[in-house]
Formats: structure tokens, C-alpha cells, sequence
């Protein structure tokens, strides 16, 4: 696509759109605020509209955004050599003072070098000048493992945006130069600067050590930034209202930030903690203000009903004249008043995560709910006209079984009769549909040591499960195999090294299997290796404030299928958390 015909997309995209920010350049710090997928997803991310408030929040900042082209136009726009321009005032990317990249998921990595390249950069940070834009990688990969992305970046701002930007923007208003503004950000909170570090190997591949390099002032490991308490910080909230996303003109507000129920496999539950809940008057106000421009609530939450004041804001929401639509909720804290009032609102389905059949299988992996109250809360469910239910299930959970293959589907034929019972007498049955995803061991979790099941056994387990569910009128199923995740596992665990293979990817279209073979790299090294023996795990660079004798602890407490339960139902769990000093 040619410069003219990107402005003149720009602006049409502009004039559908309500709440952007436009601002003169001159005299201001200039960030190009980009999303590594195209306008549709990344404008339906709450994490990238929020950094663009924040920075936009300065007055001595201008942000504006950018994303790649659809699929279909990417080629050409690459062989056209036509620089990638900003949303706002379709200024070149390379000509902004920072290219600030939000990366949501493993599968944007290769979109990250794209975009680069579309922007006229090297991909490699040890390619680029101090004359180009500082590349900072920031977003909820960053919170995970940024090491496979190290690279790419020149900074990577690991932790929540309400801390970072302001931090990001005081440093180089201080810092006109290059190298003391990176010295200077290696002493700040929740900024790893990845060439400050050589990475020593041992014999066996594995990591030995990350090593400081002289003079950098650089810790030996870099704290998450995470904001204390929301008291006085407004909610993230869509300011930007488009059309043309995921979620049409949704208002998007969080209400309630981590949950604290310590599932072991759950990145998010630990590393979100601790649990904060926004203001609900603040979070009112927004959606009084917000109003205008949109019917429907989205609200995003990993733990929505940890909100103490949960149902006031529902009924807040509700009388507002909103229909609104939760993220997946949490079984244990489903009361009948809050699904009274999503039903009042108009939703018709809710999400829930079982994770598995059996209760032994969720003392295990620490899911603090029993089939009897799944079931009791599928019950409210029903009985209070709710027609569909959306189910998560994972399969290949340590000590899994067949009997626990088994108990997935009796659970879920147990929740289908519930919905017949409920369904019938308003002739109206609804639709119970279920996703089982395999198990990728996430860093910073007590499974982070874990090889990824066999994929041989997760398939015949998939397949076995195909079996027991067929049939079920009314039950649908969608049943990811192992080799989908094979290559998110790669890049969920991998270090530094794999920069190679996802540059690869990038130039082959995605062939993560020819990526691999062409750069030499190990796969199985990273996805099935018992990493328990590791000295050093390549996430470890950033301390996201869980200690490893807490994650051994919660993974031997699983295998003797127990529980730690989360502070709602015993008050001892609170020392768990982590402390923010
Ligand atoms: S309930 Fe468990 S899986 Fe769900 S967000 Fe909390 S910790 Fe994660």
C-alpha cells in the first residue's frame, strides 16, 4: 500500500472513530504506540488503549498509534517500501522519538519483526542507532517470558502501564542521550534492558547465569512494576470508540484487577496479584460519561465478582440502560443477585472454567471448587434464564487419568440435564459449549518446570474425549489438539536463542516447522525438558514477586492433591501474596 493510500485509510479509520487524541508534535516527547496485529484486535485490547490514555495523559507527550495492514495488503506494502505511518497525523514511524509495542500474545512475535521492518527499522536492536526511535516491548507477554522477544527490543518495560509510562517519559526527558537514558531506566522499577545482560550457556544448553555487563548499573534481576492500590487511579477504560473492533462500540472497563485463587497452572492468578479492586464509583462515573457512545458493558476481570461492591456496580451498570457482558466468571463467587442482574441486562450466556471433571483433578491443580458447586452454579444459571453456558476444560493436567477424561463428560452431562430441566417448561434449550485446551506450562507458575505432556498421549486423550462426548444433543465441543500449542509452547518457554526461528517464521509466512528446522533450533529441548533441575529458568530475569520456594511448595502440595485455598475461604492464604516494597 503507497503513503497516500495508507493516509487516506487513516483517515477514514479516524472518522469512524470517537475519543482519539490529536496534539501538535512540536516541543513534545513523540510515541508511536503500535499493536502488533492489525487495527481490528488491537484496538480491542483494554491494555493498549489504556497506554495510549496514559501517554496522551502528559502533556508533553504526543502518542499516536499504529498497526500492521490486513493480511491480504501486508506483501505489497512491504515491497512497496512505503514507510508504516502513524493513525493520527500519518507520520512515519521512524520518525517518532519511540516505537512502544504492546504484545498481547506469543503468536504477535513474528508480527513484532514485521512491523519493525515496515517501519524501516532493523529488526535486531544491536542493528539500530540511537538516531531511531527507542523500541520499547511492553504488554502482557512482557509479565509472562519477554526473553524470546530480548532482541528485538531496546527496552522492555515488564509490568502494569500505570507505573511505567510516566516513569518511561520522565527518563528521557532527563536522558537526551541514548546511552545514559538506558543506564538510567536499568535502575528503574520494571525496565530490563536486554543488552545489558550476556547470557551464559552451560554444557547442557541449559542457562548458567545472566551476567551483569560492567558498567550498566544494571541489577540481576528486574522487579515487576505493579501499582499498590487503584484507590485513586481510574479504571482502565475504552476511550476510543470504533466500529471497527472485536468488540464493536463496547465500553470496556476494568473493575477489578488479579484474582486470588492461586490456581498452579494460571500465569494471570499469580502474576496480577496482588488482588485490587477500581473504585466502583469511578467506575460508574465512566460509564455514565460513556454512555452516549455505547449500550454495552464489557467488563474485564479476570476474578469480576472479587469486586466487593460488584452488585451495586451491576445495578449502577443495569439502570444506566446497559447490557453487559462479563469476561469469564469464577464459580465460587457466583451469587443468584449477580446473575439476576446479567440476565436483567440481556446477557444470555455465561462463561465458566471447570478446568477439569473430576475434584481430585482440581485439588491438584488448585481449583477451589467441587462438581456440587459447579453444579449448584449451573442451577442458578439456568434457573435464572440464562440459555447457553460456555465451559473451559485443559487436558493433559499432571496425574490426569482416564477417569478424569470420564468425569468431563459426566459433569457435563449433568449440566445439560440441569439445562433440559430448566430449558423445557420455557421451550427454549440453549447450547452448552465446551473448549478443552491442552496444558502449555506457563512461566511464573508452579508448573513453570513442567515438560508439555507427550503429544501422542494428549492427542489419544483428545480423541478419547471426542468419543465420550459424542452424541450429546445439544453439547458442542471443540477440542484443540496438541500441535496447536506446540509451537505457543515454543515460544511461551523459549530464551533469547529463539530469536532466530521467529525472524524465520516472519520470513516464511508462519511455518513454524520449516522455522525450526532451517534455524537449527531444539524444540522438544524447550517444550518437553523437566526444567527442575535448571539453575537459571529464562524468565528469571524478571521478578515478578512470587518467590520458587512458593511455586515447589504449590506443585508438591498438587501431587499430594491439596489445597491452598484462596483468602475468601481461609484467612492464612494472605501471607502468600506478594509484598510490593
Ligand atoms: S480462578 Fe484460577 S484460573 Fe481463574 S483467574 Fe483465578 S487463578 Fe486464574
Amino acid at each position: 500500500m503507497k503513503t497516500w493510500e495508507q493516509r487516506e485509510r487513516a483517515r477514514l479509520m479516524l472518522a469512524r472513530e470517537v475519543g482519539y487524541v490529536r496534539k501538535p508534535h512540536g516541543g513534545r516527547l513523540r510515541v508511536a504506540l503500535a499493536f502488533p496485529n492489525t487495527y481490528y484486535v488491537g484496538m480491542s485490547s483494554l491494555g493498549f488503549q489504556t497506554v495510549y490514555r496514559l501517554f496522551n495523559d502528559l502533556d508533553d507527550v504526543v502518542c499516536e498509534r499504529t498497526f500492521l495492514p490486513p493480511k491480504q495488503e501486508l506483501q505489497a506494502q512491504l515491497a512497496s517500501g512505503a514507510p508504516l505511518v502513524t493513525l493520527e497525523s500519518q507520520t512515519p514511524v521512524s520518525e517518532f522519538d519511540v516505537l512502544a509495542l504492546s504484545v498481547s500474545f506469543e503468536w504477535d512475535y513474528t508480527n513484532v519483526v514485521t512491523l519493525l521492518r515496515l517501519a524501516g527499522l532493523q529488526p535486531r536492536a544491536s542493528a539500530r542507532s540511537a538516531r531511531d526511535p527507542l523500541v520499547v516491548v511492553g504488554g502482557a507477554v512482557t509479565f509472562v517470558n519477554p526473553e524470546p522477544l530480548a532482541l528485538f527490543a531496546d527496552v522492555i518495560a515488564a509490568g502494569e502501564g500505570e507505573l511505567l509510562v510516566p516513569a518511561l517519559a520522565a527518563a528521557i526527558r532527563e536522558c537526551p542521550e541514548r546511552g545514559d537514558l538506558l543506564r538510567r531506566l536499568a535502575c528503574e522499577r520494571g525496565f530490563y534492558i536486554p543488552s545489558f545482560y550476556d547470557v551464559r550457556y552451560a554444557e547442557n544448553g541449559t542457562i548458567a547465569a545472566y551476567e551483569v555487563k560492567p558498567g550498566t548499573g544494571a541489577p540481576p534481576t528486574v522487579k515487576k512494576a505493579a501499582v499498590k492500590s487503584v484507590e485513586r487511579l481510574d479504571p482502565p477504560a475504552t476511550s476510543i470508540f470504533t466500529p471497527d473492533t472485536e468488540f464493536g462500540s463496547r465500553f470496556l472497563i476494568e473493575v477489578v484487577r488479579g484474582c486470588a485463587n492461586l490456581c498452579r497452572f494460571c500465569w494471570a492468578g499469580y502474576n496480577y496479584l496482588p488482588v485490587r479492586a477500581f473504585p466502583a464509583d469511578r467506575i460508574l462515573e465512566l460509564a455514565r460519561q460513556a454512555k452516549v457512545h455505547s449500550s454495552k458493558a464489557g467488563l474485564v476481570s479476570i476474578a469480576l465478582c472479587d469486586h466487593p461492591e460488584i452488585e451495586r456496580i451491576l445495578t449502577g451498570l443495569l439502570e444506566m440502560g446497559y447490557s453487559i457482558s462479563p469476561a469469564s466468571l469464577r464459580l465460587d463467587d457466583l451469587t443468584e443477585p449477580i446473575v439476576r442482574l446479567l440476565r436483567q441486562s440481556g446477557e444470555r450466556s455465561i462463561t465458566i472454567a471447570p478446568e477439569t471433571g473430576s475434584d481430585r483433578l482440581r485439588r491438584v491443580i488448585n481449583k477451589t471448587v467441587t462438581n456440587d458447586e459447579i453444579l449448584a452454579a449451573t442451577d442458578l444459571i439456568f434457573a435464572n434464564g440464562i440459555d447457553n453456558l460456555k465451559l473451559y476444560y485443559m487436558i493433559g493436567l499432571p496425574t490426569e487419568t482416564e477417569a478424569d477424561l470420564e468425569a468431563i463428560r459426566d459433569v457435563t452431562v449433568q449440566m445439560r440435564d440441569i439445562m433440559l430441566k430448566h430449558g423445557r417448561p420455557r421451550g427454549r434449550l440453549g447450547r452448552i459449549v465446551g473448549s478443552v485446551n491442552p496444558l502449555i506450562p506457563k512461566p511464573g507458575t508452579a508448573y513453570q518446570w513442567l515438560p508439555m505432556e507427550d503429544p501422542a498421549v494428549t492427542d489419544a486423550k483428545g480423541k478419547r474425549l471426542r468419543q465420550l462426548l459424542s452424541g450429546l444433543d445439544n453439547v458442542y465441543f471443540n477440542i484443540k489438539s496438541e500441535r496447536h500449542s506446540y509451537y505457543q509452547a515454543l515460544l511461551s518457554l523459549g530464551d533469547r536463542r529463539i530469536a532466530d526461528t521467529i525472524e524465520a517464521a516472519e520470513r516464511n509466512g508462519g511455518q513454524w516447522r520449516a522455522a525450526v528446522a532451517d534455524t537449527g533450533i531444539d524444540a522438544g529441548f524447550y517444550i518437553f525438558r523437566d526444567r527442575s533441575k535448571d539453575p537459571v529458568l529464562a524468565w528469571d530475569i524478571i521478578d515478578g514477586g512470587m518467590k520458587a520456594s512458593f511455586f515447589q511448595t504449590e506443585f508438591s502440595k498438587g501431587l499430594r492433591e491439596e489445597w491452598t485455598l484462596p483468602p475468601k475461604r481461609q484467612r492464612e492464604n494472605i501471607k502468600l501474596i506478594p509484598v510490593l516494597d
